[in-house]
């Protein structure tokens, strides 16, 4: 039975509700969180957006018909209330906003009702994710979830507010666009009207807002949809969302300077947090020598020292090996931990080879100074003395050491370095610690591909004074990119573009395009470029990520409506799912069955 809600009005959200309404008479609706029948009395918990209040039914109050609907309440039942605010009878429950009131109802209607459902509607939901995401409409209803859908609301207003604010124009960029193989993998959507030719969905808006610095609107953003076909990692999803942005005749520091701005008051309004300006910020290099990352949790230390020099002349095969190699040794200190058992080490050189670490050498200096060391038979006394000198290491301290290909160690290290810090639990989610990673490398080499790619993209304007190096070091050149970086996690990068046509072809022909290529891939932009571009930057954030980290969530799939799962399908619709015949003849499409046996 699914009652109307005809002649009756929301008088407002439940936990808007306060001792100042105390003998009002009111009209709630929401939804059961649960109801007990004391005998002659219902206690009925509802439930909105807002939170909960309780309500209580009594016959002689609220008559007969609508004490047996109460007495037929179960979970989630949706239902509409009039009631008169009252001071709690019982003891207040100092967990509820609403702890010290309740609502004595009148009348109730059932507007529907609910079928048990798959798993309870409760905050730190217990129940495996598959099914969460099935009924994400159930899901979605857990306060957790709500509050973060909420924060994520409100975020994207405040957003909107502060660029609008700071001469920012919101433009909307096309989704259906040309295909540029350039970065990750597109996904294509066939055209009807062209048989045999694909559409691809953005990676990003990156060439539509450089065409809009073009067309002189100087300053832009987008709360962008953004999608790529890529083997999810951990956290990541097909389709995300970005804070897009790009300004004209600008450099590096008025980017970063209206960035930091936003983040403040970002995190000033949402997280009561006082993020200190300026953001300090890092070069690449330092950020790489200093945490073995691009992206350093600056919640804590344990930085990385180059130990190379001081192991230069030692016999220990697997130093001597890789500075002969062209590698480095380099070590951190896990201050405290020389009595880290034996069990525990040994899982974290399980670790280390996980990041292609061959092995992870220890030392760990003893409460008397002398030293437990994996690698001590190898070395001399004086080398080992010289080692924790290096390190600064004292009594009760324990030195790992990596010694590799710079690439491997400092994978090895940087992670090791965090997975010490979980374990130590130095990581606090209310700290927030950002941090400018700037000057990233422009190029980097693929092996796969056998060249040069792009860092960040093809767009990305070289460090003027690294010029020179382009055909001689390509690797060793500096861009003019940068990344915000929050707790170990990259929230967003940019760069300052090329706006000269004969750097964006110097860098069209290190990164191995012919010109035909460049033309039909890009021509639209070298074309546009022809008219009087501005020098102009931009940046973009992840927004599920910005919002994660303030809600302090695990993944961003609790900041989304409705995620999709690892291998990129939505557990609610179904998604993705054959479609008819008739849909793709007029496509011109003939799928290729796959051959069970061939997999
Ligand atoms: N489009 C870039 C990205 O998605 C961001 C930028 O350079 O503005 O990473």
């Amino acid at each position: 039975m699914a009652e109307s809600m005809a002649g009756l009005k929301r008088s407002c959200r439940c936990t808007e509700v306060t001792e100042a309404n105390i003998g009002q008479e009111l009209t709630l609706m929401g939804w059961v969180q649960k109801s007990r029948n004391k005998g002659g009395i219902i206690f009925t918990d509802l439930r909105d957006r807002s939170g909960i209040i309780q309500i209580i039914f009594e016959e002689s109050d609220c008559g007969t018909e609508s004490f047996e609907k109460a007495e037929r309440l179960r979970s989630e039942f949706a239902v509409a209330v009039t009631g008169v605010v009252e001071k709690r009878s019982g003891a207040a429950n100092p967990n509820l906003k609403t702890g010290t009131i309740e609502v004595r109802a009148k009348a109730l209607r059932i507007l529907s009702e609910s079928e048990v459902p798959p798993f309870p509607i409760e905050e730190n939901s217990r129940t495996r994710e598959e099914l969460r995401l099935k009924y994400r409409y159930l899901d979605l209803r857990r306060p957790d979830l709500q509050r973060n859908i909420m924060t994520r609301s409100r975020v994207a207003t405040m957003v909107r507010q502060f660029l609008a604010d700071e001469g920012f124009l919101e433009i909307e960029t096309p989704t259906l666009i040309k295909s540029t193989p350039e970065g990750a993998r597109d996904y294509l959507v066939p055209s009807r009207v062209h048989p045999g030719s694909f559409y691809a969905l953005p990676q990003s808006p990156q060439l539509l807002k450089q065409l809009l610095m073009c067309s002189g609107f100087d300053r832009y953003f987008q709360l962008a949809r953004c999608y790529r076909d890529e083997d999810l990692r951990a956290d990541r999803q097909p389709e995300f969302t970005q804070i897009d942005m790009e300004l004209s005749f600008v450099d590096v520091d008025d980017v970063l300077d209206v960035n930091e701005r936003m983040l403040k008051k970002l995190f000033k309004e949402i997280c009561d947090f006082d993020v200190q300006l300026p953001i300090q910020r890092m070069t690449w290099r330092e950020a790489m020598d200093r945490f073995g990352s691009d992206k350093p949790d600056m919640r804590f230390g344990m930085e990385l020292k180059n130990v190379s020099d001081v192991v230069k002349d030692c016999e220990f095969v697997v130093f001597k090996s890789a500075l002969e190699a062209g590698g480095s040794v380099r070590a951190i200190n896990a201050e405290g931990q020389a009595g880290m058992p034996r069990k525990k080490i040994d899982a974290l050189v399980e670790f280390a080879k996980g990041f292609g670490a061959k092995g992870l050498a220890y030392l760990a200096v003893n409460a008397d100074g002398t030293y437990k060391c994996s690698f001590g038979k190898f070395m001399k006394p004086e080398e080992l003395d010289a080692l924790v000198a290096a390190m600064d290491a004292k009594p009760g301290d324990l030195l790992f050491f990596a010694a590799d290909k710079d690439k491997v160690v400092f994978d090895v290290l940087g992670n090791l370095r965090l997975e010490l810090a979980r374990q130590l639990d130095l990581l606090k989610k209310d700290d927030f610690k950002f941090l400018w990673v700037t000057e990233f490398p422009l190029l980097e080499y693929s092996e796969e591909e056998g060249r040069y790619v792009a860092m960040h993209h093809p767009f990305t304007m070289p460090m003027e004074e690294d010029l020179p190096l382009i055909d001689t070091d390509p690797g060793a050149v500096r861009a003019k990119a940068y990344d915000i970086v929050l707790n170990g996690t990259e929230l967003g990068g940019g760069s300052v573009r090329i706006h000269q046509a004969d750097v964006q072809e110097k860098m069209f022909e290190v990164l191995g395009f012919t010109k035909e290529r460049a033309e039909d891939q890009f021509g639209f932009l070298l074309e546009a470029f022809k008219y009087g571009v501005p020098p102009h930057a931009g940046l973009a954030y992840g927004l599920d990520r910005v919002v994660m980290l303030m809600v302090g969530a695990d993944s961003i799939r609790d900041v989304i409506a409705f995620p999709k799962v690892k291998d990129a399908s939505c557990m609610l619709m179904e998604a993705p799912s054959e479609v008819d015949k008739k849909q793709l003849d007029e496509l011109g499409i003939a799928v290729v069955a796959q051959d069970p046996a061939a997999e």
